[in-house]
């Protein structure tokens, strides 16, 4: 058996991100530049102004004999349009927020520092002295041509959407979205709209692992259930040809039907099987053709844990992140933790903020087989491997389910 750190590391070394690709802006939230944005355009395109007001030369804006200048107006421009004519000496131009500004004006004053006889006024009174440059946005000012906005590997979100929108990317360079064939395995395991029969259970697994690799960003195919028998696995993984990564449920344990590894060994390589942790022990990994395979064990509670702490990390690399796993903190028990296991115990935990302090309680009774402890868990406490006991009042390390990785 391997720690949980020599699996991820012997996982994560046979993971590489997938090819580049484009896709159109408005799929992109989610995925992972894969080469670095340049400006090919200064933006804003011109200098534009940030008021509503008028475009004059500043000199013209000095008081004259301690009155208010007053200018002619001989035209406006809105946002969308250009000027007909330039600003000359002693005029002004109306002037809307974001219109291109005038030739001739140097600056822009804003409608609130003037007096004007209502919008189509020929004359405005300028109240203040106005700086060049006062209320105009110059070309250039938030990107210029040729720089270098955003890096290969930045994560997209909605503002990074804004800024490729901005420079006309329709489509945007995206390392490509994995694609998960999801299996589940076992004789007793019926579909969601089965009523129950003897010795049958729903399939849980397939469902809570298409959700989960959906949430990290990647494509899931559901494939549904193998028998177990090789020959139903075997045309199972048959589907599997132009997957990224195959995720299987169940059949990898010791038991007389767990025939996910023999496939394995048939039709490709096992890297590792079982993990020194529990929930979760029988975790296999290795490939089918080139394709790689997580297998993780069927009980639900222990897929989901895996699937978190294993399968997750893999979809980032994938996805081209560069922070692939979540991060850990330390926290103060409230209600101790009493089952002893001599494997690394991941418990199902709800951490929050208290008094200046984050402290965790644990979710329930943390049998692999009960799903229900899931609920509310929004991290993992560690306890390490060798039966160490977590009293109530002590500290320990949880991973945080519901936090951005790091
Ligand atoms: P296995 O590793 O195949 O022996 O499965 C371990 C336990 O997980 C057994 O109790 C199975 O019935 C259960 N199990 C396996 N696959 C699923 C599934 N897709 N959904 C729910 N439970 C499952
Ligand atoms: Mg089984």
């Amino acid at each position: 058996m391997i720690s949980v750190e020599e699996a991820l590391e012997r996982i994560l070394g046979e993971i590489h991100p997938l090819p580049a690709t484009h896709v159109p802006l408005a799929l992109a939230p989610g995925l992972v530049l894969a080469t670095d944005v340049v400006a090919q355009e200064d933006i804003p395109p011109f200098a534009n102004s940030a008021m509503d007001g008028f475009a004059l030369r500043s000199q013209d804006s000095q008081p004259r004999e301690g009155q208010p200048p007053r200018l002619r107006v001989t035209g406006g421009v809105a946002a969308g349009y250009v000027a007909d004519h330039a600003v000359q000496e002693g005029t002004a131009l109306r002037i809307m927020t974001g219109a291109p500004v005038p030739p001739g004006a140097d600056t822009v004053i804003q409608i609130e520092l003037t007096r004007y006889d209502g919008p189509e006024s020929s004359w405005v009174e300028v109240l203040q002295p106005v700086a060049p440059g006062n209320n105009i946005r110059p070309a250039g000012e938030d990107m210029r041509r040729g720089q270098i906005v955003m890096r290969q590997g930045t994560e997209i979100g909605p503002w990074e959407v804004g800024i490729l929108a901005t420079l006309g990317l329709a489509m945007v360079p995206v390392t490509r979205r994995p694609r998960v064939a999801i299996l589940g395995t076992g004789d007793e395991v019926i579909e969601v709209d089965q009523p129950l029969a003897p010795g049958k259970i729903r399939n849980s697994n397939s469902y809570l692992l298409e959700a989960a690799v959906q949430r990290a960003g990647a494509q899931p195919l559901r494939l549904g259930v193998a028998r177990d028998t090789v020959e139903s696995l075997r045309e199972k993984f048959s589907q599997t040809m132009d997957s990224d990564l195959i995720i299987t449920s169940g059949g990898v344990s010791v038991g007389d039907f767990d025939l996910v590894k023999n496939i394995m060994a048939e039709q490709g390589e096992i890297n590792f099987w079982r993990i020194n942790m529990r929930p979760g022990k029988p975790v296999a990994f290795g490939h089918i053709g080139q394709t790689p395979l997580l297998g993780l064990p069927g009980n639900p509670v222990s897929a989901a844990v895996t699937f978190e702490l294993f399968g997750r990390p893999v979809l980032r690399k994938m996805l081209g992140h560069t922070h692939l796993l979540r991060p850990q903190i330390t926290v103060m028990i409230e209600d101790g933790v009493s089952e002893r296991a001599s494997r690394r115990h991941y418990v199902r935990a709800h951490v929050s903020w208290r008094d200046g302090r984050f402290v965790a309680h644990t979710t329930g009774n943390q049998g692999s087989n009960i799903m229900t402890s899931l609920l509310n868990a929004n991290a993992l406490i560690i306890v390490p491997e060798g039966g160490v006991e977590v009293k109530p009042g002590d500290t320990a390390q949880a991973l945080m389910l519901d936090w951005p990785e790091i």
